[in-house]
């Protein structure tokens, strides 16, 4: 069973053309780099899945159902993207915001904004967060503000904020480029965890590929918006490496 199916992408800014006839599919519960030089269409491939970015040409099906059809988002976007956990580099949490209330806008999903502002939330749902912080190894810091935190904690806060989400798929873009390394790790090793235990799956654009091999069984590489590898991480030669970066 596919869970993401892409065809036919094609994507311009203005006259720029930053994706080329982009055909990938994502099997349920994979965990895949998504690597290439910086420029090369990583974010913008990305932000397509999530229906932030909308190219002319190409389909996308999310779980078999379109999002992207001939260049038109489908009118079910919302329900589709409440599925899809999307992880920013620069963690994107509410900083003034303690930690469990940050996890707590997951649950929000994608209500629209005048709605999300008046919901008051149950206790079901703040025991449902502590479990996610808990998953993420910061329930002790859930009444702390978000600004307090370190970078890799603050990651994983985003982490626990798509568990609480119940996303099934979870893009991450450059989660960990900000990172010391310790921290990197620790972050890749919470969205290792969260895919092998729950089955999610998730694409995560890295630019170190030393991660790609210690994590991901599948690499993506692009460069210049075209895909010029899509096969086991192990099969990387550094040959191949050389030419891309
Ligand atoms: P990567 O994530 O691999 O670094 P991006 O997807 O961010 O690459 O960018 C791919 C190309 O698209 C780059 O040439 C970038 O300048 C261009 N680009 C990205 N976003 C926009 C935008 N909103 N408007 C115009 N050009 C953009
Ligand atoms: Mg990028």
């Amino acid at each position: 069973m596919q869970t993401i199916q892409i065809d036919r992408l094609n994507k311009h800014f203005g006259k720029k053309q930053v994706l080329f006839d982009i055909n990938l599919s994502f099997e349920r519960n994979q965990m895949v780099a998504l690597i290439g030089p910086s420029g090369s269409g990583k974010s913008t491939l990305l932000r397509h899945v999530n229906g932030l970015n909308i190219a002319a040409e190409g389909d996308i099906r999310i779980n078999g159902l379109a999002l992207l059809s001939k260049g038109r988002l489908s009118k079910n976007v919302r329900q589709q993207r409440a599925k899809i956990g999307f992880i920013f580099q620069q963690f994107n949490l509410v900083n003034r915001l303690s930690v469990i209330d940050n996890v707590l806008i997951g649950a929000l999903g994608r209500l629209p904004k005048w709605r999300a502002y008046s919901r008051t939330f149950t206790e079901a749902e703040k025991r449902q967060a502590l479990l996610c912080l808990e998953r993420v190894g910061l329930v002790d810091l859930a009444l702390q503000r978000a600004s307090t935190l370190s970078g890799g904690q603050q990651q994983r806060v985003a982490i626990a904020k798509t568990l609480m989400q119940q996303a099934d798929i979870i893009l991450a873009d450059e989660p960990i480029a900000s990172l010391d390394p310790e921290s990197a790790k620790i972050v890749m090793n919470t969205l290792q965890n969260i895919h092998q235990e729950d089955g999610k799956t998730v694409i995560v654009t890295l630019h170190q590929v030393d991660y790609a091999r210690r994590y991901c069984p599948r690499t993506v590489a692009l460069k210049q918006g075209v895909v010029q590898f899509d096969d086991a991480t192990t099969l990387l030669s550094n040959a191949f490496l050389n030419q891309l970066y």
